[in-house]
């Protein structure tokens, strides 16, 4: 039969659990659904199974978005302090790991049991394993929403929290794209972020033996860049700054890395020639790098002689690769371990301040699903803690 309730989210991830609460204290009738038997699988995996669940440091200059300015509004209205004080009266003991990283001390699970704790006290309704087949729009107020099973709500408030395309074995769909077409809103683009590199099967050849060596590093891409570790996989490049200059990543963009930012790799080795003109390059260089990598760019470059037969030009040319190594990744590992998706639904499609579509009143878009994308750190899920609050103010 056909039920009449006040707000329908879809999607019991981040975003749709956050909205869905606040709008059940407003005294709000809720249903919150979801196709997954399970809710909130995503924040059951991330952080490595601790949840990294907001950043002390969170601010606009942290995300990526046509347009850089909408994301400001919900941050200021429900900032990481706000849900730092919501896990602390939870009682869920948390510690910082790095760069203002905030993680639960035991299990992300704590996170979704708090979140699940707040729905039932807020009289909030979550139905799993329930698709949706139809949304239709009312001509007075409000949509009809049909379920596979013939299941069928009459609500005033329809909330797509369905997240992006990342890890689709459990559960992503584009499928809050999808709605986003149906109301001729505009979707900007989408591609995988915070994801490894792969390399072409020539770099992959030279570089295969380093899988797990490990450095810090700088790297670079269109006019960003990011210092944090760097691992070498069996297929290419991933760890922390990889993943971060992913996300700014396009098809046939070549990267800069330098592999020891606080050494001159020309000045070492030209000091060293000075000194012991007799050892091998790569001993100067297994000073300053991990001796398999010092070996391999030695071995790159053919330079397998003392380091006093060795000219300076080619010394300088070896150093780039230590200090300013430039490839081109031959693509990145996808969405099957993407920890998000950059683009999604226009922002200019919506207000900042309630995430409303300005065109079709009722109707709203928040966490991944909108083109606002966070850093690697715990960014992401205060986008969805602030824009799901947001939401769940007024709808
Ligand atoms: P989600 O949390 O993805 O929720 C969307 C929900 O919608 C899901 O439950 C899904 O089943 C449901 N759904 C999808 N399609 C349909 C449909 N057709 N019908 C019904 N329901 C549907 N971010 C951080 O900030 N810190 C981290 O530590 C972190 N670690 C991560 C680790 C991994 C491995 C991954 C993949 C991501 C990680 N992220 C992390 C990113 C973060 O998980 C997401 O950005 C965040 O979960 C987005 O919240 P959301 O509510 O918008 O979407």
């Amino acid at each position: 039969g056909l039920k009449k309730i006040d707000v329908l989210v879809i999607g019991a991830g981040a975003a749709g659990l956050m909205c869905a609460i606040e709008a059940g204290k407003r005294g709000r009738t809720v249903v919150v659904v979801d196709h997954s038997t399970k809710p909130a699988e995503k924040i059951r995996i991330s952080g490595g199974g601790r949840c990294n669940f907001t950043n002390i440091h969170t601010s606009p200059e942290n995300f990526i978005s046509e347009n850089k300015r909408f994301c400001v509004s919900a941050l200021k209205r429900y900032t990481q302090q706000d849900f730092i004080d919501l896990v602390n009266r939870h009682n869920i003991a948390w510690h910082e790991k790095t760069l203002g990283q905030l993680f639960c001390d035991e299990s992300s699970f704590q996170i979704i049991d708090m979140l699940l704790d707040e729905c039932d006290a807020a009289d909030v309704t979550i139905k799993l394993n329930t698709e949706i087949s139809n949304i239709i729009k009312r001509d007075d107020d409000g949509f009809d929403v049909t379920t596979r099973t013939g299941a069928q709500w009459t609500c005033s408030s329809l909330v797509v929290a369905c997240g992006g395309l990342s890890i689709p074995k459990i559960g992503a769909t584009g499928f809050g794209y999808q709605i986003a077409h149906q109301f001729g809103i505009n979707v900007i683009p989408t591609r995988a972020a915070l994801v490894p590199f792969v390399f072409d099967p020539d770099l992959r050849a030279r570089t295969g033996e380093l899988s797990g060596i490990s450095v810090d590093a700088i790297v670079q891409c269109n006019k960003k860049q990011f210092r944090e570790g760097l691992l070498f996989t069996h297929r290419g490049l991933s760890g922390p700054s990889i993943l971060q200059i992913s996300s700014y990543w396009n098809e046939g963009d070549s990267i800069t890395v330098n592999l020891n930012p606080e050494e001159d790799a020309f000045d070492l080795l030209k000091a060293a020639k000075g000194e012991n003109p007799k050892q091998a390059v790569h001993t100067v260089l297994s000073r300053i790098l991990p001796n398999r990598l010092a070996q391999m760019i030695a071995a790159t470059h053919g330079l397998d002689r003392p380091i006093g037969e060795t000219g300076d030009k080619a010394l300088r040319k070896l150093a780039m690769d230590v200090n300013q190594w430039a490839l081109t990744p031959s693509g990145t590992e996808g969405y099957r371990t993407a920890e998000v998706t950059v683009g999604g639904v226009d922002t200019n499609a919506l207000s900042s301040k309630t995430m409303e579509a300005r065109d079709v009143p009722g109707l709203y878009f928040i966490g991944e699903v909108v083109d606002v994308t966070g850093h690697l750190g715990g960014f992401n899920f205060q986008w969805a803690w602030s824009s799901g609050w947001s939401a769940g103010q007024v709808v």
